[in-house]
């Protein structure tokens, strides 16, 4: 019998980035020893404060139902949070937790673009905000960014890329891949472009927020004016600034209308996010003072790596675009294009040598394509010091030795 698969699901690729993660786990599994750098999760437990937390929770009684956007404390706490991360004042009828930050980014998505409608991803991207525009029958528009603007999309970039039929923008600082954080200015040149189109709306995905380093700042587009708060849904949650991504809990924070839609189709899907996790959560954000004690020994650590990171790629001659936040650093591979791996296997693009590095040598990484890049691959410094720059070292050596 012939299965038919809708249209919908049929154009979804794997996530890449965890097929790779999965590849080098069953290496180890069997003994190898892998530097792995597909990983897209701090390396750190999650505080024992939120643990205790969750364990308390779970002793309360505080194992049933919530209301499906998420219990009123935590809403309160992440406005709380929001206005002491930027200033600006939100309602908590305007959040909607869910599972993760991706469950509230597609539901953002569902809400806001359909059929017909077009979605402007600058490139690179996160490989999933491709997927979910097709997921709900919108078109993506890819606004090519260029090393030169540190791979941030330009003020004439996105007036090139909105149409009459642009619904919405996904701007993602700091950004998965490339590290780029949108300084104030950068962001104030789209901001004048966005003030003459109206109804284009923003997904800001601020889940890196916390990881920006040096005298880089995170800057929320929506802190521009009234109207960019109203045309703005954040995006944010616990995985990367609490190294909570098993406990998959983020939110978007919308203007109400789009909150309370949010809300029903979730109410539909997966009803509340665990109520185990929310609660954890509302511990992390209520504890303002251990929580950024915690974030700032975290970040610490990750600027220390970055620096270690960047050291050993100058060292061996590699090309990468300098990181500003989040905990990745994208490395040109082009120049082994057209060549052949000393395990004598031809590369034509960043899978060949992905694929390659990884079975010749035992070192993860994934592939530019799925970021929209394919000159280039990923690495996270989310693995211990020694360890990246052993992985580093052998990634600089491969590329030197493909003839
Ligand atoms: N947005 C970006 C840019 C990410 O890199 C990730 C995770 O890798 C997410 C959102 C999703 O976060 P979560 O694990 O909370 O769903």
């Amino acid at each position: 019998m012939e299965i038919k698969l809708t249209k919908r699901v049929e154009g979804i690729a794997e996530s890449a980035t965890l097929a790779i993660s999965a590849k080098a786990k069953k290496m180890m599994a069997e003994g190898r020893d892998v530097v792995n750098f597909g990983v897209g999760e701090p390396d750190f437990n999650t505080p024992d404060y939120i643990v205790e937390a969750a364990i308390k929770a779970m002793r309360d009684g505080k194992t049933k139902y919530t209301p499906a956007s998420g219990i009123p404390e935590l809403k309160k706490a992440v406005v709380e949070d929001r206005f002491r991360a930027t200033g600006i004042e939100y309602s908590p009828e305007q959040v909607v937790v869910g599972t993760g930050a991706k469950q509230p980014l597609y539901n953002a998505v569902a809400c806001l673009a359909e059929e017909g409608d077009e979605v402007i991803v600058p490139s690179p991207y996160w490989v999933t905000y491709p997927e979910l525009v097709k997921y709900c029958g919108a078109k993506c528009v890819f606004a090519v960014t260029k090393p030169e603007n540190g791979y941030k999309m330009t003020a004439e970039e996105l007036e090139n890329a909105i149409t009459p039929k642009t619904r919405l923008l996904i701007l993602n600082s700091p950004n998965n891949p490339t590290g780029a954080v949108y300084s104030e200015s950068e962001l104030s040149a789209l901001v004048k472009v966005l003030e003459k189109h109206k109804n284009v709306f923003v997904i800001a995905d601020e889940i890196y927020r916390n990881l920006v380093y040096g005298e880089h700042k995170h800057v929320s587009i929506a802190s521009f004016s009234e109207e960019m708060k109203s045309r703005t849904i954040i995006i944010d949650g616990m995985s990367k600034s609490y190294s909570m991504t098993g406990w998959r809990l983020g939110w978007a924070i919308a203007p109400e209308k789009i909150a309370k839609a949010m809300g029903r189709a979730q109410s539909h899907v997966t009803s509340n996010a665990n109520s185990i996790a929310q609660y954890a959560s509302l511990a992390a954000l209520t504890n303002v003072e251990k929580s950024d004690a915690f974030i700032s020994d975290m970040r610490k650590t990750f600027a220390k790596r970055r620096l270690a990171a960047i050291e050993k790629l100058e060292e061996g001659g590699a090309k990468f675009i300098m990181p500003e936040g989040a905990f990745y650093v994208f490395i040109d591979v082009s120049s082994a294009f057209g060549k052949t791996s000393e395990g004598g296997k031809i590369i034509e693009n960043s899978t060949d040598f992905a694929t390659a590095l990884l079975e010749e040598r035992g070192v993860a990484v994934v592939t530019g394509s799925a970021f929209g890049a394919d000159d280039y691959v990923r690495i996270s410094y989310a693995i211990s010091e020694e360890a990246l720059k052993k992985g580093i070292e052998i990634l600089c050596d491969f590329l030197r030795r493909a003839k």
